[in-house]
C-alpha cells in the first residue's frame, strides 16, 4: 500500500542528477577544447612571429654585415658608410628588442639576441677603425673574427628557426589534436547521454506497458471475481480472515460483506474438524478438494473448492472458488445407491450381494467363523401377478423384503435377486446357526398380508448353501443354495432345504420334465390312474374314484406328479394338462357309464386353472360334450389354489355347483387349514389330509380333528379322510364320525381297466390286495 507512494521518489531525483551530470560534458568539454586550442595556436602563432623576427634579424645582419664587408673592401671612410648602415643597425636593434619582448624565458631568444647584440657591437667596432685609412685585408685577423662572429650567428638563428618551427608545429598538431579530442570526448558524451536516455525511455515504457497490464488484469480480474456465477472468496492466508467476497458467494451462503468482515473460513466450514477443507487450504496450489459449509439463515452446501495463490494490490492471497455441487454429490449417492439396491424394496441387488460375498469370504482368509448363503423364492407368486395384478404383486414384493430384513441379522445381508427370487449373504454362521435363520425367516414371510387387492396369503421356499472353501465364487453358491430351494420346491412348498452334494442332478432333471412335459402330453406318455374313495362303514363300493395323473417317461420311467405337478404350474403349462385330464376323466366315467358302471370322479384342479378366465365354461363344454351328467364330477382344490383371491375362486365355484358340479376342499390340515375358509367357500365336501390321519393316534389331534369334523357336519359339507393305510387309521377315522376314506389299505391308485375290479376288504381280499400292489409297483 505504502510502496506506490514512496518509493518511486528516489529513483527521480537520481534521474535527475544523472542528467544533469551526463549534461555537463558537452558544456565542460567544448570549453576545455576551446582554451587548449587557444593556448596552442597562441603558443604557435608567437613561435610563428618569433622565427618571422629572428629571420628579420637574419637579413639584417646579412645586411650590416655586407654593408661593413664592402666598407672595408672599397675602405669607405666611417661617414661614407654610415647613412647605409645605421638605418639597418637600428633596425637589428628593434629586431633584438623584439625578440627580447618575445622569448621572455626561451633560452634560444636570448641565446640570438645576446649574440646578435654583441655581433652589432663588434660590427659597430669595425666600422670605429674605418677612418684610420689603413687597409684591412680581407685576411686580416679582424676580418676574420668579424666572420666567425658573423657564422655563430647565422647559425645560432638557423638553429632557433628550426626549433621554434617545430614548436609552432607541435603546438599547431596539439590544437588540432585538441579540437578532435574534444569533438570525439563530447560526441562520446552525447552518445551515452542520449544511449542511456534512451534506454531509460524505453525502460520506462516497458515498465508502464508492464503497469498497464497489471492493471488491466487487475481489472478484468475484479470483473471475473465480482460477476462470477461461482461464488468466490479471497482470503488471508495466515489467518484465513476474508478478504473479498464476490456477490455470488454472499448470494449462495447468505453472508453480508460487513459479516464476512469479522469471520474466517474456518466459521464457513460445517464441520471445523473437516481434513478435507483443511488439506484444500493447506495447498500445494492449486489444490482442490470438497467440504460441506455453513449457510448463513441454516443448511449446508456441499462445495467443490479450488484454491490457488495469487497477488492482488501488492498482496498475496488465497483465492477460494466453491462450485455447489450439493445436488450433484445427491445425484451421485443416488447413482451408487441405485447401482447397488433394488429400486422396489431398497434392499441389496444381485451387485451389492456379490460384493457382501466376496468381502465376507476375503475376511474368512483372517478369520473363518463360516458363511451360508439363504436362496428364498415365492410359491405361487405368477398367479398372485397374472390374477391380482402387478400393483398387489410389487405391494407383495416390497412385504417380503420388510419381513425378510426384520427376520434377519444386522450383519447379513438380504437382497433381491430379481423377480420373487431373494438371496441372503449369512456372514460369520455356521450351519446350524443358517439352518434356524432360515426357519426363522420363512415363520417370519409365510403368512397373511393385507394387500390392496385382499388378504393374500404369502407362502415361500427357501434353500440354504453352506460355503465350505474361501475358493467358491458368489454365483457357485447362490447356485447351491438355489438348487436347495428347487428341491424344496418339489417336495412340497413353504419349506427350505440344505444343499447337498447330489441335489445338482435332481434339479437339472426338474428343469428337462418342463421341457419334455409338452411332448409328453402329445405322445401318450401320460395317462390318469384312479383310486377308489369308498364309505367306512357298510360294505364298500367302487363307484367314486379320484382321478390321479401319472407320466410313463421313456427313459425315466414312472415320473411322480409331486414332482412335475408344480414344474407345470410354475411354467403355466397346468392349464392345457389340466383340461386334457379333466377331459380324459370325463371320457373314462362315459365309458364306464356306458358299460353300465354309474362312477363319479374327483379331478384334481391347480390353482392356476382355478384362475384361468372361462374356466368354468370349459368344464361345462367338457360334460357337455362327454355327456357325463355334472352331478358325477367333483373338483379338488386345495387351499392355496383359491387363497390367493377368495372372492374370485369363490365366484367361479358357484358357478360350477350352479351347474351341479361339486366341490371339494383338498389336503385339508396340510399346512393352511383355516377354518374361516370352510365357511366362505361354497364347498361339499372336504379331504381331511393325510398327516392329519396318520397323527390320529396322538389325543390332541384327535381332538383337533374331531372339532373340525363336528363343524363340518354342522355345515353339512361331506368328509374324505385321505391316506388310510392301515386297519386301525381306518377305525380311528370311522370312530370320528368320517363317512369316507382313500388310502393304500383298501386300494392304490390303478390303471382304469384295473379300478372297478378292486374287491371290497374283507378275508377274501388280502390276496387281491397283493396282486394289486405288486401291479402298482411294476407300473
Ligand atoms: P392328492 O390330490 O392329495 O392325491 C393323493 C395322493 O396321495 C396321491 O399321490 C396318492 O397316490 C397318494 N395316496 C393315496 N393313498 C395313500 C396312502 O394310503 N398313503 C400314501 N402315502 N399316499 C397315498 P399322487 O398320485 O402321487 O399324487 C400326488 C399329488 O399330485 C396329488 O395329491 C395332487 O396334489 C397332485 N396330482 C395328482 N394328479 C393330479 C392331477 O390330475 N391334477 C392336479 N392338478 N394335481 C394332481
Ligand atoms: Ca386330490
Ligand atoms: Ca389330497
Amino acid at each position: 500500500m505504502c510502496s506506490e507512494n514512496l518509493n518511486p521518489i528516489r529513483p527521480r531525483r537520481r534521474r535527475v542528477l544523472w542528467r544533469v551530470l551526463g549534461m555537463l560534458p558537452i558544456v565542460v568539454l567544448p570549453l576545455m577544447a576551446a582554451g587548449t586550442v587557444q593556448y596552442f595556436t597562441d603558443q604557435a602563432n608567437s613561435r610563428r612571429i618569433a622565427v618571422a623576427d629572428i629571420d628579420a634579424l637574419g637579413s639584417d645582419v646579412n645586411q650590416a654585415t655586407a654593408t661593413v664587408l664592402w666598407a672595408i673592401a672599397a675602405r669607405q671612410s666611417e661617414a661614407a658608410v654610415t647613412p647605409t648602415l645605421q638605418p639597418t643597425l637600428t633596425d637589428i636593434d628593434g629586431d633584438i628588442a623584439a625578440l627580447a619582448g618575445q622569448g621572455a624565458g626561451d633560452t634560444r631568444l636570448a641565446a640570438v639576441a645576446r649574440s646578435a647584440t654583441a655581433f652589432v657591437a663588434s660590427l659597430r667596432g669595425a666600422v670605429g677603425q674605418l677612418d684610420t685609412g689603413a687597409a684591412v685585408a680581407t685576411d686580416d685577423p679582424r676580418v676574420q673574427a668579424e666572420g666567425a662572429q658573423y657564422s655563430q650567428l647565422i647559425t645560432l638563428i638557423d638553429s632557433a628557426v628550426t626549433a621554434l618551427t617545430a614548436d609552432a608545429n607541435q603546438a599547431e598538431v596539439i590544437s588540432e589534436v585538441s579540437i578532435w579530442a574534444s569533438i570525439l570526448a563530447a560526441s562520446g558524451v552525447l552518445v551515452i547521454v542520449f544511449w542511456r536516455g534512451e534506454r531509460r525511455r524505453r525502460r520506462e515504457a516497458v515498465g508502464r506497458a508492464h503497469r498497464e497490464t497489471l492493471e488491466e488484469s487487475e481489472r478484468t480480474f475484479r470483473l471475473m471475481f465480482e460477476k462470477n456465477p461461482l461464488p468466490m472468496w479471497t482470503i488471508d492466508p495466515r489467518t484465513l480472515a476474508f478478504v473479498s467476497v464476490n456477490d455470488a458467494a454472499v448470494e449462495t451462503y447468505g453472508y453480508s460483506r460487513e459479516q464476512l468482515a469479522s469471520m474466517t473460513f474456518t466459521d464457513l466450514q460445517a464441520d471445523s474438524t473437516d481434513g478435507a477443507a483443511a488439506a484444500v487450504l493447506a495447498g500445494p496450489y492449486p489444490s482442490a478438494g470438497v467440504g460441506r459449509l455453513l449457510v448463513a439463515g441454516g443448511g449446508t452446501v456441499d462445495a467443490e473448492m479450488v484454491v490457488d495463490e495469487m497477488e492482488t494490490r501488492g498482496r498475496l492471497v488465497h483465492l477460494v472458488v466453491a462450485r455447489d455441487v450439493t445436488e450433484q454429490l445427491h445425484l451421485e449417492e443416488e447413482l451408487r445407491r441405485r447401482a447397488f439396491h433394488d429400486p422396489l424394496t431398497g434392499l441389496a441387488n444381485r451387485a451389492l450381494f456379490a460384493d457382501r460375498f466376496e468381502h465376507a469370504q476375503a475376511m474368512r482368509a483372517r478369520d473363518d467363523r463360516g458363511l451360508a448363503v439363504i436362496t428364498l423364492d415365492l410359491d405361487g407368486f405368477k398367479a398372485i401377478n397374472d390374477t391380482l395384478g402387478h400393483h398387489v404383486g410389487d405391494e407383495v414384493i416390497r412385504e417380503v423384503g420388510r419381513r425378510l430384513e426384520a427376520g434377519t441379522r444386522s450383519q447379513d445381508t438380504v437382497a433381491r435377486m430379481g423377480g420373487d427370487e431373494f438371496a441372503v449373504v449369512v456372514e460369520n454362521a455356521g450351519i446350524e446357526t443358517a439352518v434356524q435363520l432360515t426357519g426363522r425367516l420363512l415363520a417370519t414371510v409365510n403368512g397373511p398380508f393385507d394387500s390392496t387387492g385382499g388378504v393374500v396369503e404369502i407362502r415361500a421356499s427357501a434353500g440354504v448353501a453352506q460355503v465350505v472353501t474361501a475358493q467358491t465364487a458368489w454365483d457357485a453358491a447362490l447356485q447351491q443354495s438355489d438348487i436347495a430351494m428347487y428341491v424344496a420346491k418339489a417336495k412340497g412348498k413353504g419349506g427350505f432345504h440344505v444343499y447337498q452334494p447330489g441335489m445338482r442332478s435332481q434339479v437339472l432333471e426338474r428343469l428337462e420334465v418342463s421341457a419334455d412335459l409338452q411332448h409328453a402330453m402329445r405322445s401318450g406318455e401320460i395317462s390318469l390312474h384312479y383310486q377308489p374313495i369308498v364309505a367306512t362303514s357298510g360294505a364298500p363300493r367302487v363307484d367314486h374314484l379320484e382321478a390321479l395323473v401319472r407320466w410313463q417317461h421313456p427313459t425315466r420311467g414312472m415320473v411322480s406328479p409331486m414332482s412335475f405337478i408344480p414344474i407345470a404350474e410354475e411354467t403355466g403349462a397346468i392349464v392345457e394338462l389340466g383340461a386334457w385330464i379333466l377331459r380324459s376323466a370325463c371320457e373314462q366315467v362315459a365309458q364306464w357309464r356306458a358299460e353300465g358302471n354309474e362312477v363319479t370322479v374327483n379331478v384334481n384342479v391347480s390353482g392356476c386353472q382355478l384362475r384361468e378366465p372361462g374356466f368354468a365354461a370349459m368344464v361345462a363344454g367338457v360334460l357337455q360334450r362327454t355327456g357325463v351328467p355334472a352331478a358325477h364330477l367333483i373338483l379338488e382344490l386345495t387351499e392355496t389354489a383359491v387363497v390367493q383371491d377368495i372372492a374370485a375362486a369363490r365366484r367361479t365355484l358357484s358357478e360350477l355347483r350352479d351347474m351341479g358340479v361339486r366341490v371339494a376342499l383338498d389336503d385339508f390340515g396340510a399346512g393352511y387349514s383355516s377354518l374361516a375358509y370352510l365357511r366362505e367357500l361354497p364347498l361339499d365336501v372336504v379331504k381331511i389330509d393325510r398327516a392329519f390321519v396318520s397323527s390320529l393316534h396322538d389325543a390332541s389331534q384327535r381332538v383337533m380333528v374331531e372339532t373340525i369334523v363336528r363343524l363340518l357336519e354342522a355345515l353339512h359339507v361331506g368328509i374324505v379322510a385321505e391316506g388310510v393305510e392301515t386297519a386301525e387309521q381306518l377305525e380311528q377315522v370311522r370312530s370320528l364320525g368320517i363317512d369316507h376314506y382313500q388310502g393304500y389299505y383298501f386300494s392304490r391308485p390303478q390303471p382304469a381297466r384295473d379300478v372297478l375290479l378292486v374287491q371290497p376288504r374283507g378275508e377274501a381280499a388280502a390276496e387281491r390286495r397283493e396282486t394289486t400292489r405288486a401291479r402298482a409297483y411294476a407300473a
